[in-house]
């Protein structure tokens, strides 16, 4: 069964002459452990798609069933639980909160859920800071941080409550290439270690060909889809500047 299925998603925003169709109905399956990137020019719509895919935003009309749930079918609050505990996001921007120190943004997700103390809080905060190699700026404000240290917090953030499933909205879109490289280098070894579910957008080919999957979607619908499966990297990459 796919972990993540969405059925003909329709998203409009505004009302008459402004009116914008951001989603044009948008059926997908991702399967478990699988890797895929959606890709697509500026405007065609993959942030709304991964939002309420992430159920962030609701549809105008269509469903988004994710472990056999249909998320657009519960509560607001049941929503807030649920997406907690199964997803985590990462953004271009970090969205990191500014004034409180990065451990403490690390932490948000495990304060919200407030199953634990202040030490284990605590404990988890630095044993996930650790894993992305950030230990030393835990308690240092994100100001105070690099661009490539920044991500990692907001990846630690997304990961600190071990949910199945990851979301990045352009998560390379603010690093040098440097970071960039680091960075997926990341999300593929989560997949491939830990086997989370990533859905990835970009709408840089050469980011998009470390996935296994690719989907592209222009105006609001899904108009290409490509598997990696033998390609080399390289082959791949050129397969999805052809497509694009
Ligand atoms: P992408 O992430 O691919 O650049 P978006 O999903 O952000 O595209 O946007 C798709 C379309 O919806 C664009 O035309 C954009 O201007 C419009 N749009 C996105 N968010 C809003 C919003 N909150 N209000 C009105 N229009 C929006
Ligand atoms: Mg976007």
């Amino acid at each position: 069964m796919s972990i993540l299925v969405t059925n003909n998603l329709v998203k409009h925003y505004g009302k008459g002459e402004t009116k914008v169709k951001a989603l044009n109905g948008v059926s997908i399956e991702i399967e478990r452990d699988t890797f895929t990137a959606i890709v697509g020019t500026s405007g065609s719509g993959k942030s709304t798609l991964l939002n309420i895919i992430g159920g962030l935003d609701n549809p105008t009309s269509g469903d988004v069933i994710i472990k056999g749930k249909n998320i657009s079918k519960i509560g607001k609050k049941d929503l807030t639980v649920f997406r907690r505990r199964n997803i985590g996001f990462i953004f271009q921007e970090f969205n990191l909160i500014d004034n409180i120190t990065v451990g403490e943004n690390i932490a948000i997700p495990l304060t919200l859920s407030q199953k634990l103390g202040t030490k284990e809080i605590r404990e988890k905060t630095v044993e996930y800071a650790k894993r992305l190699g950030i230990e030393e700026v835990v308690d240092k404000y994100p100001n105070e941080c690099s661009g490539g240290q920044r991500q990692r917090a907001a990846i630690a953030r997304a990961l600190v409550n071990n949910p199945s499933i990851i979301v990045a909205d352009e998560p390379t879109g603010n690093l040098d290439s440097k970071n960039s490289h680091e960075l997926l280098k990341i999300l593929k070894e989560l997949n491939s270690k830990e086997g989370k579910t990533i859905v990835m957008v970009t709408h840089d080919s050469m980011i998009a060909s470390y996935c296994e999957r690719i989907l592209l979607i222009k105006d609001g619908k899904i108009e290409g889809n490509l598997e990696r499966e033998d390609l080399s990297q390289k082959e791949f990459f050129y397969k999805i500047v052809d497509m694009t």
